[in-house]
């Protein structure tokens, strides 16, 4: 027996309007199962691309929030570095306007010690030249353009901004000026500490120096050198210079010393002897009254006696002598000061 397959078959049955006539398909069953599969799929692809499209729409999404927070900090932070930038580029300013206000400051310190050596009457010449070679880097500036204004005085003028070259230039110069301070002033120290020390030195070779008067009265009635003498009435040496004191007045040790002779005989009467330095020595004769020990320090312009006419003397006068090695020299070139509180 011979089996004959016979395949299925599916009516299809489309009913129009009621006044039309129906039409029917018949279709085999494997039409249907494909048709069913066809739209399964064609099913399943929509809703696959569906999903992906969903998916790719919310990273999409979800990445442009986030470049876009980005770039809010971005520009942010953009704007906070501009801000450093400028302020840094403004402290630069600053420093550089510091630093010709020190330069300034710097040259007045080394034209105050050149003062000080003038008025101590040290050579002020080493320090002049030493201020014209600081000076040199910014001489043809005036010191009006050095100085900036004072906070309190008016500025203006057209604005006029500053390129990012030009304010690195401006850095770089500050840097140089301020290297450069900073060696003038290591200078400028050891030139003050050698100043002080000359200065100091200056004041104790001026305190030991006869320069005082050593009366108030400076009315010269004898002066050092030949003369006739007042009682022989003959040609003789006076070794000292007689100062036509009154009775009494003090008399002023004419620079800081060591009291080395007090005494009294017929020639010098009461008369004091100071020695200052090696060498040199004053010697005051006679007094009324001598008010210092021997080995007595005395300072400079201290009373040590009082004026008389002891010894060998015409009249009250106070005679006094300069003595160099023992020896005795003209003590006008030394008298060059009032007592200091004159
Ligand atoms: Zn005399």
């Amino acid at each position: 027996m011979k089996l004959k397959w016979k395949p299925k078959k599916l009516t299809l049955v489309i009913i129009p309007d009621a006044n039309q006539s129906v039409v029917r398909f018949r279709v085999p069953h494997l039409f249907a199962y494909i048709a069913a599969a066809c739209f399964s799929l064609l099913l399943l692809i929509t809703l696959i691309t569906y999903a992906l499209h969903a998916q790719t729409t919310k990273k999409a999404n979800a990445l442009q929030a986030k470049l876009s927070g980005a770039s809010q900090q971005w520009n942010a932070t953009l704007t906070s570095k501009d801000k450093a930038i400028e302020q840094l580029q403004n402290e630069v300013i600053q420093l550089s306007q510091q630093a010709e206000q020190m330069k300034s400051q710097v040259e007045e310190m080394k034209k105050f010690e050149n003062d000080l050596k003038s008025i101590s009457g040290l050579d002020a010449n080493e320090t002049g030249k030493a201020v014209a070679s600081a000076t040199g880097s910014s001489k043809n500036k005036s010191t009006e353009e050095q100085t900036p204004p004072a906070a309190t005085s008016g500025i203006g003028g057209s604005p006029n901004p500053a390129s990012q070259e030009a304010i690195m230039q401006l850095g770089e110069q500050t840097s140089a000026s301020f290297t450069a301070l900073n060696s003038e002033v290591k200078e400028l120290q050891t030139s003050l500490t050698e100043t002080k020390q000359k200065v100091a030195d200056k004041q104790h070779q001026l305190a030991i120096t006869p320069t005082l008067y050593p009366t108030n009265v400076k009315i010269v009635t004898s002066t050092f050198g030949y003369r006739t003498d007042p009682f022989t009435h003959s040609p003789s040496f006076h070794s000292g210079i007689d100062f036509g004191a009154r009775e009494n007045d003090a008399v002023y040790a004419t620079a800081d010393g060591k009291v080395v002779s007090t005494g009294k005989d017929i020639y010098h009467g009461n008369n004091i002897v100071i020695e200052h330095s090696k060498g040199l020595r004053t010697w005051y004769m006679h007094l009324n009254k001598i008010l210092v020990n021997n080995g007595d320090n005395v300072t400079k312009g201290s009373t040590i006696g009082l004026v008389g006419s002891t010894g060998r003397s015409t009249g009250p006068h106070l005679h006094y002598e300069v003595l160099k090695n023992g020896e005795s020299i003209d003590p006008k070139p030394y008298l060059k000061a009032n007592r200091k509180d004159d």
